[in-house]
């Protein structure tokens, strides 16, 4: 699937960055144009890709400091500017368009959804928002500016595509290197997905493509990905397993919204040499996933990679309803109510964000 991704504040920036290296460094040639956009200019400065700094006449380029409907309000005074940049950027190739930001912090946060909303007035294409969820040890204010903006993002995109700051941050690690673990992961992951729908070689029936992924993302609301990978035989038919168990582990164990299974829709792409891929283990592992997820819409594909190893890449759509979101969202709501500022997430989203247009 061909993309132009667009960041918007700190993360936002870092993760753009990310997945466009991963893309370049792998060679798939998905990724076809990326943006940071940000109120801070330092921010900007630690990048080595295109950015644009919005908002000077109200932050002076030192960003907006967690205020994340200032951050709306920056964006939505600027969105003509910022289209204006992405102009020659999103040329008719491009297939989605992707807007990435930490839905904790301020720019990112509030001028995410906001960026979604204008975008999807001008083109004609799917976009989504691939949002960072804070973890569960950061303050207040993150959590509340995190609960608005998720129920924003997930309004305003064709699917909000949900990170869980704490589902892949290794135990041990600092706040810096979780970070850089969990951009590492996000860009891996991520990048696989865009990359499976551009495969060429050995294109065949069973080869994923990018409607695949737009129709599994197609009911909207809130999306996951997970991803696991195990040495494979170079005979086939010894792999029923490796692939059955890969499949497993993604689900169960790797997803960026852990413990959240049942879902509307799903996409299963089996990566590997294709010469090692069995068509019975990808399609019993389809069926477990179908029966995990009490989904009936389970799409599957294959990504040919020349490698001695088997993926799976599993792509949740519809999971908005899960414990885990749920969870969340009373997170948040309590550090709304503490913050003493705006009360209720829906408050934002009903009045703030309408009341800016
Ligand atoms: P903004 O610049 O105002 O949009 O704010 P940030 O992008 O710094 O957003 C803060 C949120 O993003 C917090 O929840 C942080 O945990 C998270 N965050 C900041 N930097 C990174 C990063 O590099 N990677 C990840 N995964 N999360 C980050």
């Amino acid at each position: 699937m061909k993309v132009v991704l667009i960041g918007v504040g700190q993360a936002g920036g870092k993760v753009t960055q990310s997945l466009a290296q991963f893309d370049y460094d792998m060679g798939f040639d998905a990724v076809r144009g990326a943006l940071a956009v940000n109120t801070a200019r330092a921010d900007l400065q630690n990048l080595d890709i295109d950015t644009a700094l919005i908002g000077q006449d109200r932050v002076k380029g030192h960003g907006v400091g967690g205020d994340n409907e200032l951050g709306a309000q920056v964006m939505q005074e600027n969105a003509t500017e910022v289209l204006d940049e992405l102009d020659g950027r999103i040329t008719t190739e491009a297939e989605a368009i992707v807007v990435v930001a930490g839905l904790g912090g301020g720019t990112g946060s509030g001028g995410a959804p906001m960026l979604a909303r204008e975008l999807k007035r001008i083109y004609e294409k799917p976009v989504y928002v691939l949002g960072i969820l804070p973890g569960r040890d950061e303050g207040g204010l993150y959590q509340a500016n995190a609960g608005r903006s998720l129920k924003t993002a997930a309004r305003e995109a064709d699917s909000l595509l949900l990170v869980d700051n704490d589902a892949w941050r290794g135990s041990g690690d600092s706040v810096a290197a979780g970070f850089e673990r969990v951009n590492d992961a996000i860009s891996q992951r991520v990048g696989l997905l865009f990359a499976s729908g551009e495969a060429v070689e050995g294109v065949g029936e069973s080869v994923v493509d990018s409607s695949e992924i737009i129709n599994t993302l197609r009911g909207g609301g809130i999306a996951s990905i997970g991803y696991a990978s195990a040495e494979a035989s170079e005979d086939a038919g010894e792999n029923v397993n490796t692939i059955t168990s890969v499949t497993r582990k993604a689900l169960l164990t790797s997803m960026s919204l852990p413990n959240a299974v049942k879902a509307d829709s799903a996409l299963l792409v089996v990566a590997g040499d294709p010469e090692r891929l069995s068509r019975k283990g990808v399609e019993r592992a389809r069926r477990w996933v179908e029966d995990q997820t009490g989904s009936m819409e389970v799409r599957g594909g294959d990504f040919p990679l020349g490698s001695d190893k088997i993926a799976s890449l599993i792509v949740l759509s519809g999971v908005e309803r899960s414990e885990r979101v749920n969870e969340f969202m009373e997170r948040a709501t309590e550090a709304a109510n503490s913050q003493g500022g705006t009360t209720d997430p829906d408050e934002f989203t009903n009045d703030q964000l309408d009341g800016l247009f």
